[in-house]
């Protein structure tokens, strides 16, 4: 679990989302005006971040928890 910031690109709110997994983290919406089209903000705490963006970037081979296909 990890508590990430985001930034909302349509009312500009930045707001915190405790995330569990990689399903958590793209169901963020924005607390506001409820856009989707969130930006995750680096926080302090990232240094493992490098790792997890880069299996964030699905092809989907079949490997990941995403439901393509
Ligand atoms: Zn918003």
């Amino acid at each position: 679990m990890a508590l990430r910031e985001y930034h909302c690109a349509k009312c500009g709110a930045t707001f915190e989302r405790l995330i569990r997994d990689e399903r958590d983290e793209r169901r963020v919406t924005c607390p506001t005006c409820g856009e989707r089209r969130v930006r995750r903000r680096l926080s302090r705490f990232s240094s493992r971040s490098a790792e997890s963006s880069a299996k964030a970037s699905c092809a989907c081979g079949g490997n990941c928890a995403c439901k393509a296909g």
